[in-house]
């Protein structure tokens, strides 16, 4: 055990009763601090509320979630994160079962990335009454790219997020929730950002921009399932995206050849695009000469692992 390690709850009562703990912990803390600093300069003690970082993840921790969980340190007195392999936003066939399952590596990684708190429920505890029948509906964005090849993958996220932000604003009480998520699933992220409006959660959305190894391939807990000659043959696809941004930086919009860079994709060997598209970030929709932004989205096939990346054009 490392002076790191967080507190484990497994259960939805513990997880709430540790986060009401250590926010109650750190309120104290920053009061003293705060006395401590008015009695130093004798001025008027100023008192400011302690706030939470929460990171959602399915655990087979990597740099990617690190990074996240760095991120919600720096700007959160208190730090928490999930580990739950949702089955709701697995398809058949999909890799549910599969999936890397790692908590005590993820525990110790969390905690040198200043986690306190992990929840990492089970499937019964998350789900007593077994499939649950009230889902959220990701509407027509949800069956769009990662939507259209994963049906119903969108539903899942998002209803097991509507969960766990409850979960979380129920143990945070007044305090501010600050919750943060990778531009590595993009689409995610705008439904999510849909979800926080249209239901009036009240919780901060922060975006974490993608991290890749050396080499650029975006991290992903799926790409354990890769051999060393797949790894190598993954690396089209952020070099297809890289290519595209050159081309649009040096030329623009007119620079943006699709269908090269999915020929390019699929002659490689071992290699099977599934969509690359270009979209504008803000709406999923198509994106014009007029968009401020746009982001090339694309999702492969290796062998049997599926890889998601993009990247912005502008
Ligand atoms: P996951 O465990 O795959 O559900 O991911 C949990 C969170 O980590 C999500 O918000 C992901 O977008 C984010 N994430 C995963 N991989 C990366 C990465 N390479 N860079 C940035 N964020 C990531």
């Amino acid at each position: 055990m490392t002076e790191n390690q967080p507190t484990i709850a497994t259960t939805i009562a513990d997880f709430i009763t540790a986060i009401t703990k250590a926010l109650a912990a750190a309120q104290l803390q920053a009061d003293e601090q705060a006395r401590a600093l008015a009695a130093q300069e004798g001025t008027e003690v100023i008192y400011r509320d302690v706030t939470l970082g929460f990171v959602p993840t399915m655990g087979a921790l990597h740099n990617g979630h690190a990074t996240l969980m760095r991120r919600a340190a720096e700007q959160n007195d208190v730090v928490v994160s999930s580990i739950f392999v949702n089955p709701l936003q697995f398809g058949p066939g999909e890799d549910y079962e599969r999936y890397p399952r790692t908590l005590e590596a993820d525990a110790a990684l969390a905690g040198e990335a200043g986690v306190q708190v992990i929840f990492a429920p089970s499937v019964e505890e998350m789900y007593p009454d077994g499939d649950p029948l009230i889902r959220i509906t990701s509407g027509e964005l949800g069956t769009k790219f990662e939507g259209k090849t994963r049906p119903g993958h969108f539903d899942g996220v998002l209803t097991v997020v509507n969960k766990l932000f409850n979960i979380v604003r129920a143990g945070a009480g007044d305090h501010e929730v600050n919750a943060y998520f990778g531009q590595k699933d993009a689409q995610q992220f705008v439904l999510i950002q849909r979800m926080v409006h249209d239901f009036n959660h009240s919780v901060n959305l922060r975006p974490v921009a993608i991290v890749r190894d050396d080499d650029g391939l975006a991290l992903s807990s799926r790409n354990e399932f890769l051999s060393p000659a797949e790894r190598e043959a993954a690396l089209v696809l952020s070099r297809t995206l890289a290519l595209l941004r050159e081309n649009s930086l040096n030329r623009g919009f007119e620079g943006i050849d699709l269908q090269s860079a999915r020929e390019r994709i699929n002659a490689t060997e071992g290699v099977r695009l599934d969509y690359l598209e270009l979209v504008d970030p803000h709406t999923f929709g198509e994106p014009t000469e007029e968009s401020e932004r746009v982001l090339a989205l694309a999702a492969i096939f290796v062998g049997s692992t599926r890889l998601i990346d993009n990247m912005d054009l502008r």
